[in-house]
């Protein structure tokens, strides 16, 4: 009983930390607790319960906040994609490049009129390095190959250019963190249409107060620069329909929506 435990604890952390692949046969995973407890333990776990104070949960926020405005200090510095790849590659105010294994930037045609934004690289993104490669990319082809939108005339890119560790959901600080370099790669892309794919993108590009059952399918405005505004429609994400399958024609009347307003404008 004892050493089922130890496995599910193991498995669990694993799963936490981000493992998703073994890299041996034989995976030992009764990582016996005793062993670790032996290990010399440093000074300062020596010392008495610490308690954290609300101060010290303040440092971590202005931390935040000063990572933040270093990171938009950081975009606005890029006056190209190249420029901003670059920079997001070098930008070290994530703690999500810690865990994954490659950043991935956006992709496609970098004139594209239409921009697809989805959440955060997968496995299979993390591995290649690219948006919308696996399972939920196989899938996008198909939405969007269904309303004749192809894939390589359109920019795709995610919130998060970093896989979460397990494909947890990214935490408030860390959307809000990478989002300068996803507000600055809309503007240097400049599309006159975003779709957002899924609550995440939505809530991060548009601040709206309602979820995504509640938006999906509504136009609205994304304010690029001064005087140019871009068609925004949001819609389920590919991951979402493969586990809710019930909810595809929902999705496909927003393509139709889509694609209508597209080719009215083009
Ligand atoms: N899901 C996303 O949101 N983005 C990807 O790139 C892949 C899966």
């Amino acid at each position: 009983m004892d050493k089922q435990i130890n496995i599910q604890e193991a498995l669990d952390w694993y799963i936490w930390a981000g493992v998703d692949a073994t890299c041996a046969e034989n995976a030992d995973l009764c990582i016996a607790k005793e062993e670790v407890l032996k290990q010399p333990v440093s000074p300062l776990s020596n010392q008495k319960n610490t308690t954290y104070s609300p101060a010290a949960r303040q440092t971590t926020d202005q931390s935040v906040s000063y990572i933040l405005k270093n990171a938009k200090d950081v975009c606005q510095k890029a006056q190209s994609l190249e420029e901003l790849r670059n920079l997001l590659v070098n930008f070290e105010g994530c703690n999500l490049k810690n865990t994954a294994a490659s950043t991935v930037f956006g992709d496609g045609d970098t004139h594209a009129k239409v921009m697809l934004i989805g959440e955060a690289p997968g496995a299979d993104e993390d591995r290649q390095g690219k948006p919308f490669v696996g399972r939920c990319g196989k899938l996008l082809d198909k939405m969007l190959n269904a309303v004749q939108l192809e894939r390589a005339k359109c920019y795709i890119t995610n919130v998060l250019p970093w896989r979460p560790p397990g494909n947890r959901s990214p935490t408030d600080d860390e959307i809000a963190i990478c989002l300068p370099f996803l507000k600055r790669q809309i503007e240097l892309i400049n599309p006159d249409f975003i779709l957002l794919l899924g609550g995440i993108a939505l809530k991060s590009v548009m601040d709206v107060p309602d979820s995504i059952s509640r938006t999906r399918g509504k136009w609205l405005d994304y304010a690029i620069s001064e005087n140019k505004n871009a068609a925004v429609l949001a819609t389920y994400h590919p991951s979402y329909l493969l586990r809710s399958t019930a909810q595809k024609s929902k999705v496909w009347a927003d393509l139709l929506r889509f694609k209508k307003k597209f080719e009215e404008v083009a």
